[in-house]
C-alpha cells in the first residue's frame, strides 16, 4: 500500500481543509473536545451527520450508488485526520459503520431499500441488542427468544449494556431461534423497531456518571419475519460480520495524534518540581512510548482501509486494532490524570448532575481528566473485553 500523499492527495487535503474550517461550528469543535463518553453529543452528532450528508460526504466508505465518496483509501485517511485536527464531532457508528455494512452483505434488496437511506438521513437511530446478563464474552449462549406466530417471531428476554437505547428508535438485535443445537447455530439476527409493544428501556448509570448504557426489556413483542437479516439461524455468521467493524472499521489513530499532542500541551504547562512536567525524562518517555504504538497502529489502520476499500472486511486484526487503540487511550487519560494532580480528582460530570455550576477549581483542561479516565475503562470491556480479544488473536490471527 502507498503512504506516501500524492500532490492530488495534497489539493484534497485543501480541500477538506476548507470545507471543514467553513461547515465546523464552535459548539461542535467545543464539544469533540470536552467530551468524555464513547460517543459524542448526540444532537451535535446528529447536526454534523445532516452537514455531511448535504455535502455528499458522510459515509465514505458505503458503496457509491448508496452515497459512498469513492475516495481512495489515502483520502480515506485524509479525511480521518483532518476531521481530527479539526475537531469534529464523531459520527455516531451504529448505523453508519456497522449495520449499513451487514445490510449491505446479507440484507435483502427491500431491507436496503427501506433502512440504508434512512440511516444515512439520520431518521433512524440505531442501537446494539447483542449482550444479555450472563452472555457478553460468551455471547452465543444468549437466551432472548424469538418463537414463530403466523408472519411474526415473538421476542422475550433482555438486553443489557445497550449504548444509546434511550435515543434510538431501533434495534438490531440477536434471538435464539432454536435452543436444541449447538448454541452458535440456533441464533438469528432480527431488526426491531423500539416502538413496538413491549419494550421498556431502564437507564444505567456507569460509575463515570454517565448515562450512555441500558437494559431493554422485551415482553412478548411481535416483530414481522421480513425484519429478519440472513436465513433463520444463521445470524451467528452476521452477528461475527458486523463485530469486525465495530472493533476495527474505523480510523483512531488520527484521534489520538490530537490526544497526544494536547497531553503534550497539559505537560508543558504543568510544573513540577519548578519545571514543566514535559521535561521529566520518565514522564517524556511514557508519552514517547504512546506515540510509537500509534505510528504502528496507523499503519495497521490504513492497511485496514485499503483492504475495505477493495471490498473486503476488517478482518480478525481488527481485535489486535481494537485492543491496541484502547491501551493507547487509556495510558493517555491516565497520564493527563497524573499531569493534573489533584485538581483531577473531581469528576465533572458528578458535579454537573447534581446541579453545581461554580467555576472549575483548577485549569480548564484539568476538568474532564476524571470523567474521561473512568469512561475510557469500559473500552477494555465492551465490543469484546481485551482478554477475549487476545483468544482471538492468538488462535485465528496467530495460529497458535
Ligand atoms: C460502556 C459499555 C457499552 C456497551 N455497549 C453495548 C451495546 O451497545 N450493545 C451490546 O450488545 N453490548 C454492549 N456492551 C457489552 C459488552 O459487549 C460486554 O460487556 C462484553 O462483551 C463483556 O461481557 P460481560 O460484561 O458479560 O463480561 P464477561 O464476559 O462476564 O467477562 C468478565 C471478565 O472475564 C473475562 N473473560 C470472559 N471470557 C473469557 C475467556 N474466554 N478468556 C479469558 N477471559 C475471559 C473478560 O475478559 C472479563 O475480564 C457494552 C459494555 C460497556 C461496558
Amino acid at each position: 500500500m502507498n503512504i506516501e500523499f500524492s500532490a492530488d492527495d495534497e489539493a484534497f487535503r485543501a480541500e477538506v481543509r476548507a470545507f471543514l474550517a467553513a461547515s465546523l461550528t464552535p459548539d461542535m469543535r467545543r464539544e469533540s473536545e470536552r467530551t468524555t463518553t464513547v460517543f459524542a453529543d448526540k444532537d451535535l452528532a446528529m447536526k454534523w451527520q445532516e452537514i455531511l450528508v448535504d455535502k455528499g460526504w458522510a459515509v465514505p466508505a458505503w458503496p457509491e450508488q448508496h452515497g459512498g465518496t469513492n475516495w481512495t483509501p489515502n483520502q480515506k485517511y485524509i479525511w480521518g485526520q483532518e476531521c481530527a485536527k479539526a475537531h469534529a464531532p464523531g459520527l455516531i457508528p451504529l448505523g453508519m459503520r456497522m449495520l449499513a455494512p451487514v445490510l449491505f452483505k446479507y440484507g435483502t434488496p427491500e431491507q436496503k431499500a427501506e433502512y440504508l437511506p434512512k440511516i444515512l438521513s439520520g431518521e433512524h437511530y440505531w442501537c446494539q441488542g447483542y449482550s444479555e446478563p450472563g452472555s457478553g464474552s460468551d455471547l452465543s449462549s444468549l437466551k432472548t427468544s424469538a418463537v414463530k406466530d403466523g408472519d411474526d417471531y415473538i421476542v422475550n428476554g433482555t438486553k443489557i449494556w445497550t449504548t444509546h437505547a434511550q435515543f434510538a428508535d431501533h434495534i438490531f438485535c440477536l434471538v435464539r431461534t432454536d435452543a436444541d443445537v449447538k448454541p452458535q447455530a440456533g441464533i438469528t439476527f432480527l431488526l426491531i423497531p423500539m416502538n413496538l409493544p413491549g419494550i421498556k428501556v431502564d437507564p444505567i448509570i456507569t460509575m463515570a456518571d454517565d448515562h450512555e448504557v441500558n437494559q431493554v426489556f422485551f415482553d412478548d413483542v411481535r416483530v414481522p419475519q421480513s425484519n429478519r437479516v440472513g436465513p433463520e439461524n444463521e445470524g451467528w455468521t452476521v452477528a461475527k460480520y458486523l463485530l469486525e467493524f465495530e472493533r476495527g472499521g474505523g480510523g483512531s489513530a488520527p484521534g489520538i495524534y490530537e490526544a497526544l499532542k494536547g497531553l503534550k500541551e497539559v505537560a508543558r504547562r504543568e510544573v513540577d518540581g519548578g519545571h514543566p512536567l514535559m521535561d521529566d525524562p520518565s514522564f517524556a518517555s511514557r508519552i514517547a512510548e504512546l506515540e510509537i504504538r500509534t505510528e504502528a497502529l496507523q499503519l495497521q489502520e490504513l492497511m485496514t482501509l485499503e483492504r475495505i476499500s477493495s471490498g473486503g472486511s476488517p478482518g480478525p486484526g481488527s481485535s489486535l486494532a481494537k485492543n491496541t487503540s484502547v491501551e493507547i487511550n487509556q495510558g493517555l487519560s491516565e497520564l493527563r490524570l497524573e499531569a493534573v494532580h489533584y485538581y483531577g480528582l473531581p469528576n465533572a460530570n458528578k458535579i454537573s448532575l447534581n446541579g453545581f455550576d461554580e467555576a472549575w477549581v483548577g485549569a480548564e483542561h484539568s476538568e474532564t481528566a476524571m470523567a474521561r479516565y473512568l469512561n475510557g475503562r469500559a473500552a477494555s470491556v465492551f465490543g469484546g473485553s481485551r482478554e477475549v480479544q487476545k483468544n482471538i488473536i492468538a488462535t485465528v490471527v496467530l495460529g497458535l
